[in-house]
């Protein structure tokens, strides 16, 4: 059975970014927080606690959580900030900025595993089983993301026995959310829905998380497939900015106005309010300096325009 809500994650200031040249002022990462906060944005991924030499544009991520933790109570308002890391460091570091909740990474392919983070998929999952507990003893929210699940820029296709295997694992270590990750934008709505399928199996009771990347526009064909399936959470980015700093050719997330846009028309709730969104998708192409931004909704505008704002 469909449920008639999707929860959706606002990944901007974090994936959305992280492949900016420019480097963006921290005080613009806090508000384009603030600002996914007064669209509906109820869990956020703020940051990511990675090595700042290959990811310069998150060398402020402690700076980030310190400004957002000292503007009024965002957890008052049930937002959960969440920080990715990569390792036992990025989670200890994720800790110390009291984040709400740590999304640990791990890649289905091995060569791609070792590009973004230095060490075999076997050991970034005994550091997964390391910080579980620790996860769990701090109260934090836990969850993994299984990067190129559907695909990989370096070994081709990535087996759904591969991804069921991780998924399964991270379960017996006790985490609460599982994210597939379309890092290269190649999966299609059945891939979707066979993966969903299968991790569902490995993983009885665990969260479903999708995060799609636009690059062959199947992105929201994806979205929709992964609800149907029975995904609770999706990754989204506004404005559709984003990409894999180690992914070649890697292009944005869908874009969170045009994933709201297409769940609202089929009365799917998301919380968000599109006008707002669409505010803040033409604030941030201001402040990635006018260039155009891969996001539709905001060049097309509302439809019926009335209607959708009266109902948000
Ligand atoms: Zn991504």
């Amino acid at each position: 059975m469909t449920s008639s809500a999707i929860q959706v994650i606002e990944v901007a200031p974090r994936d959305g970014l992280q492949n900016e040249k420019t480097l963006i002022a921290t005080a613009d990462k806090v508000e384009l927080v603030l600002r996914s906060v007064a669209a509906g944005a109820r869990r956020i991924e703020a940051v990511s606690f990675v090595n700042a030499a290959r990811v310069p544009q998150m060398a402020d991520a402690g700076d980030v959580m310190a400004i957002l933790r000292g503007e009024g109570d965002l957890r008052a308002q049930g937002v959960s900030l969440i920080g990715l890391v990569l390792n036992r460091r990025g989670f200890d570091r994720a800790l110390e900025a009291d984040v709400d909740e740590a999304n640990f990474v791990v890649v289905a392919s091995e060569t791609f595993n070792r590009r973004n983070q230095g060490v075999s998929i076997a050991d970034t999952m005994a550091q997964i089983a390391d910080t579980a507990g620790l996860a769990k003893h701090e109260g934090l929210t836990f969850g993994v993301t299984i990067g190129a699940s559907f695909g990989c820029p370096f070994e081709g296709e990535v087996a759904e026995a591969q991804v069921a295997a991780l998924a399964r694992e991270a379960a017996a270590m006790g985490v609460s959310e599982i994210a597939l990750a379309d890092t290269i934008g190649v999966a299609d709505p059945m891939a979707v829905e066979r993966r969903i399928a299968l991790v569902k199996a490995a993983a009885p009771g665990v969260s479903i998380r999708c995060h799609f990347h636009n690059t062959r526009n199947t992105g929201l064909a994806n979205a929709y497939a992964a609800w149907r399936a029975g995904a609770s959470a999706l990754d989204t980015s506004v404005g559709g900015i984003g990409g894999c700093p180690f992914a070649p050719a890697a292009t944005g997330n869908i874009p969170t106005e045009d994933t709201v846009y297409m769940f609202e028309r089929m009365g799917i709730r998301t919380g968000y309010d599109l006008p707002t969104l669409i505010d803040t998708a033409g604030w941030l192409q201001g402040v990635l300096g006018g260039k155009a931004l891969p996001g539709m909704l905001a060049k097309a505008g509302l439809f019926p325009a009335a209607e959708i704002a009266a109902r948000t």
